[in-house]
């Protein structure tokens, strides 16, 4: 049996010099909130994903609340998502008292099932919410013709999709509005942290004056040499804005992020080919025309091919010193939703299927060759032992 001493973890964030080089920056320039760090870092990440307008926030979660409030989400409006999503997706919907309207997943891609989103319309439907899972762009056009046939805006949760392309564009230029995550296990963190990126200049400054308490002009002109003291409330906004530190932190990180998603491809091809022989896994779906950002790598079990669950596979790989996920639960499993909508684990078959099945595996830019392969070798092993 294989073994290492020490635990592998599922994520370990590349932090190093930089970082601590650009928040020294920012700790000797006596500015800590938000100031020219944040400017600088939503210029570059804009630049980055294509996008006219970013507005950096302290979450994915708070950018997808602002977002969805930009639009004019209101009570008993309604929004298309689907359940197989983390609890930030379902529950920015119900901060409004809006209703989150699931529908299934796509069985190969865990992304949105397109082809439901249709017949879920109702006259209070307001917007469609896609989450490009583990970083694998959603098949954007069909959704956004839907969108345009029927009036319904298009937010994206690209907590996952950085840096994902869609026939060509970056994740954060398709859609009327796209939320990334800064969270300290995504592809680039600032511990906590988020971006709104959107193309419509009204939006953009609707999300950065409700980020910050709904006051007209933002802390940093009021304080700066040529600002004024004077400011307007203009509706009861939230404390949602990144501060410097965090975004230095950012800036440093996205400077580096080719180099870390091309170690993460680099990654996902090594697992790839290890995998794809076996008959007991399906690896990932991918295509060569989109690219992918490995935030996840998600591996699915032929259970029928084997005499252990996903449950028991995953206590296996723990044992033998692996960290590892499940990604996710799906939201229509969980108490409060089957409490407030009485659904029933069956009522999103796909996603109550592939849930059962599936095991996220570490991927991640500081893990080794040598990592690699024990995690292979490891899987292998475990299969072997329980092949039917
Ligand atoms: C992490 C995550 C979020 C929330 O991101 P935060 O920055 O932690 O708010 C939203 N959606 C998905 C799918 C996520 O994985």
């Amino acid at each position: 049996m294989m073994s290492r001493k020490s635990f592998l973890p599922f994520h370990l964030p590349d932090v190093d010099g930089s970082e601590l080089e650009y928040i020294e920056e920012v700790i000797n320039s006596g500015w800590l909130t938000s100031g020219p760090m944040v400017r600088q870092f939503e210029q570059e990440f804009s630049d980055s994903v294509g996008a006219q307008y970013a507005v950096a926030v302290n979450s994915c979660t708070a950018g997808m609340h602002l977002a969805l409030e930009a639009i004019g989400l209101k009570s008993n409006d309604e929004v298309i998502t689907s359940p197989y999503t983390f609890a930030a997706t379902g529950e920015v919907i119900r901060y409004f008292d809006a209703k989150p309207v699931f529908v299934d997943i796509d069985k190969t891609t865990f992304n949105i099932d397109t082809a439901l989103i249709e017949p879920a319309i109702s006259e209070r439907t307001k917007a469609i919410l896609p989450i490009h899972i583990a970083g694998l762009a959603v098949d954007m056009d069909p959704i956004l013709n839907i969108a345009k046939q029927n009036k319904l805006m298009v937010v994206e949760d690209a907590a996952h999709a950085f840096p994902t392309t869609y026939k060509g564009k970056r994740v954060g230029s398709i859609g009327d509005l796209a939320c990334f995550s800064f969270y300290a296990t995504k592809t680039i963190t600032t511990a906590e942290g988020g971006m709104v990126c959107t193309n419509n200049a009204r939006w953009a400054e609707r999300c950065r004056t409700m980020s910050l308490h709904g006051i007209s002009k933002n802390a940093w002109n009021r304080y700066a040499a040529d600002g004024s003291w004077q400011y307007d409330i203009i509706a009861p906004g939230f404390k949602y804005n990144m501060t410097d530190i965090a975004a230095a932190m950012g800036l440093a990180q996205l400077r580096k992020s080719d180099r870390m998603w091309h170690r993460r491809n680099q990654i996902a091809n090594q697992y790839n080919s290890a995998f794809i022989s076996i008959p007991e896994i399906e690896i990932p779906y991918f295509d060569n025309e989109n690219q992918h950002a490995w935030h996840l790598y998600m591996v699915r079990l032929n259970l029928e091919m084997l005499t252990i669950n996903r449950n028991q596979f995953v206590k296996e790989l723990i044992d033998q010193n692996i960290g590892v996920s499940v990604h996710f639960i799906p939201l229509h499993l969980h108490p409060y939703y089957q409490k407030s909508y009485g659904y029933e684990a069956d009522d999103f078959p796909v996603s109550h299927q592939q849930y059962k099945r599936e095991i996220s595996l570490p991927i991640y830019n500081r893990m080794s060759d040598e990592d690699v392969r024990y995690i292979v070798g490891v899987v292998k092993e475990i299969i072997d032992r329980h092949k039917r």
